[in-house]
């Protein structure tokens, strides 16, 4: 299980989501604290984020604490929408920079945290790699981001054992899913943080039931809904 994190908000920097909290993706690729699949998330990582219209993404198949280059860099790259995550491969996946989330049709950034069997997925030319998170990202980029819930539901039906976690985020919208693992909500005064886990001990943070949708809209705020099938 990988942890991840999506942010939506006035910009921020990438170093003060990720790296500088106590218990961030930095820590959490070492030391999660509610991860149930796996030990350490040292099979990849990487970071997406908003820049004007354009999506831009820094992914390696290294573990992020070994990075220094990106430690230097991240306190200078800052967004209002960003998608980050660390990785912990499951079985038989390739480690390899594509197959790192986030994952993106040119328009979303979008992780996943979970395993699915690639079995119920389509076969797509669009998939970034063969990991089972690539097929998955590909049919939902097909079927677009307002099916999200739907496209969750169908695929949870599909695969009984399926973990579906998902971040996706675009310039305005942030949106999760929970399916088979943790995520928690932080609102604060200039955005929100989804998040598989708390960065800190704020007692803030609201955890997101199992089975539910996530929606931040720049507009309209955040909204919580039942998936089909919970
Ligand atoms: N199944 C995906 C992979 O192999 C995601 C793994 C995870 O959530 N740990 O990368």
């Amino acid at each position: 299980m990988c942890r991840h994190l999506g942010w939506l908000g006035e910009p921020v920097t990438v170093a003060s989501l990720v790296l500088d909290r106590p218990h961030g993706l930095l820590v959490q690729s070492y030391a999660p604290r509610r991860q149930k699949h796996g030990l350490v998330n040292a099979d990849g990582w990487g970071v997406g984020f908003f820049d004007g219209p354009d999506e831009r993404r820094w992914r390696s198949a290294a573990p992020m604490w070994g990075d220094a280059s990106f430690a230097s860099v991240a306190p200078a790259l800052r967004s209002g929408s960003i998608v980050a995550a660390v990785r912990s491969a499951t079985i038989g996946m390739p480690i390899e920079p594509s197959a790192s989330a986030p994952f993106t049709d040119g328009t979303w950034l979008l992780s996943h945290n979970g395993v699915v069997d690639r079995g119920v997925l389509p076969l797509s030319a669009k998939a970034e790699s063969t990991v089972d998170s690539a097929l998955l990202a590909a049919l939902i980029f097909d079927r677009g981001l307002d099916a999200l819930g739907d496209t969750i539901a169908e695929v949870g039906a599909a695969d009984p054992n399926g973990r579906l976690n998902i971040i996706a985020g675009n310039e305005s919208r942030l949106l999760a899913t929970t399916w088979g693992d943790t995520l928690s909500v932080l609102r604060r005064d200039d955005g929100v943080v989804v998040a598989s886990e708390p960065y800190d001990d704020d007692p803030a943070w609201e955890e997101v039931p199992d089975r539910h949708l996530v929606e931040v809209d720049r507009d309209t705020g955040l909204t919580l809904t039942a998936l089909r099938g919970s």
